[in-house]
């Protein structure tokens, strides 16, 4: 790219096609973190005294929130960040995703906590795909979601965490979106997208700081500050509406930028909408385990009994 940076008229390396900005790689840097700030501030995510779990994949959306949070919290020597990867079990995968995400805490002088599916639930995802034994690979996501989120909420609790970053980029996030719509499941997009001032009691608030940084910027920030990261896909991972959302959603975003933006903010009035018009999501307590559940019995415990008698 031969023209200058939109900021400082040095020699730009990246084009940030949405707000059309040519970026020199300080700027780049620069730009990125008073994006996430922002994002943090209009969302109202963190609070001084914050204890933050921040979810780490190994992979890069959740590596450059961990290094952004990092910078931004220095000026916040009240809160404390805690990365947390969870280890599903995927032989192979998850074991290679761990060790860039201990290559990353290390390099930035953080303790990495790790949480077992076996630890916690007795099984491994692999001996759950196993034992269901009908071959439906695809059902492993589904498992391996619920699953998640549980261990996530419980490690969070027993970490004293005030609330969960994840690493949701916005095309992740934009995609989400329009699949839930496509659903015609609405709903979920305001379920999935609480703010932290309409706590759900049981579970400690979730948080999408670089929601607002689109996966090019990720890739770009993630490489000109040598990030490490783990990229290969999960070997259940088998997307396929989604995909085909994503190559959509990319068209159109590549045509008329700033597309993906315009989606994220319908999903906000979205949820906007459905906090005013129903004040509560109805949630009681598993009358398995305990844990918060709009059911009678939450899924977690559903899918458990489902594995014990299949064993
Ligand atoms: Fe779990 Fe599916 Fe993601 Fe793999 S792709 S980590 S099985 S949710
Ligand atoms: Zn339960």
């Amino acid at each position: 790219m031969s023209s200058g940076c939109s900021k400082c008229g040095k020699n730009a390396i990246y084009l940030r096609r949405y707000t059309a900005e040519r970026l020199c790689k300080p700027c780049l840097k620069q730009t990125t973190i008073d994006r996430v700030r922002k994002t943090i501030n209009r969302q109202k995510m963190f609070r001084d005294e914050d204890k933050i779990v921040v979810a780490i994949s190994g992979g890069k959306d959740s590596a450059v929130l961990l290094d952004v949070l990092h910078q931004i919290e220095k000026n916040y020597p009240r809160s404390e960040l805690i990365p947390l990867t969870i280890d599903e079990g995927i032989h192979g995968y998850r074991d290679e995703a761990l060790k860039a995400a201990r290559d990353l805490t290390k390099s930035l002088d953080m303790k990495l906590e790790v949480r077992r599916f076996d630890d916690l639930f007795n099984y491994p995802l692999d001996e759950i795909v196993n034992i269901r034994g009908d071959g439906k690979v695809l059902g492993a996501c589904s498992y391996c979601g619920v699953l998640r989120r549980r261990v996530l909420n419980t490690a969070a609790k027993e970490l004293g965490a005030d609330v969960v970053a994840t690493g949701h980029n916005m095309d992740d996030e934009a995609q989400t979106i329009i699949m839930n719509m496509m659903r015609g499941d609405s709903i979920r997009i305001a379920r999935t997208n609480r703010s932290r001032e309409r706590p759900v009691k049981g579970f400690v608030p979730r948080v999408k700081p670089v929601l607002e940084l689109s996966e090019r910027d990720i890739v770009a920030y993630a490489h000109h500050r040598s990030i490490p990261y783990h990229d290969v896909p999960c070997p259940y991972s088998v997307e396929a509406y989604r995909n085909d959302i994503r190559d959509f959603l990319n068209a159109m975003e590549h045509k008329r930028p700033g597309t993906l933006t315009a989606i994220l903010r319908s999903g906000e009035s979205v949820s906007q909408a459905f906090v005013e018009t129903s004040p509560s999501f109805e949630f009681g307590e598993c009358s398995v385990c305990g844990e918060p559940t709009p059911a009678k019995v939450c899924k977690v415990c559903q899918l458990l009994d489902e594995i014990k008698e299949k064993e």
